[in-house]
């Protein structure tokens, strides 16, 4: 279901999940640390950008695809895609 989230660990001393993510273009791989309560509403179907309204649009696109910076620049350049598209796109 999210191919690119290859594994979750949970560090008690932050009560975080570090996130393994791996990006579908390049492969290359990035840890993500959140807030458990608010992965597990994402997952059972909260809006990323309700469930993380303070992480960067970098770490939610990571979150939602997987796709890293250096790919979003190769494939996009600077048109990033704004809140808007990426709530109809995750829908
Ligand atoms: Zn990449």
């Amino acid at each position: 279901m999210r191919p690119h989230i290859l594994d979750r660990a949970y560090i008690a001393e932050t009560d975080e999940v570090e996130l393994t993510i791996q990006c579908p273009s390049c492969g290359n791989e990035k840890k993500l640390k959140v807030n458990p309560d608010k992965l597990h509403s994402w997952f059972n179907g909260m809006l990323v950008q309700n469930a993380f309204p303070d992480m960067s649009s970098s770490d939610r696109e990571a979150l939602i695809t997987g796709t890293c910076d250096e790919c979003w620049e190769m494939i996009f350049g600077d048109a990033r895609w704004s809140t808007d598209e990426i709530i109809n796109r995750e829908a």
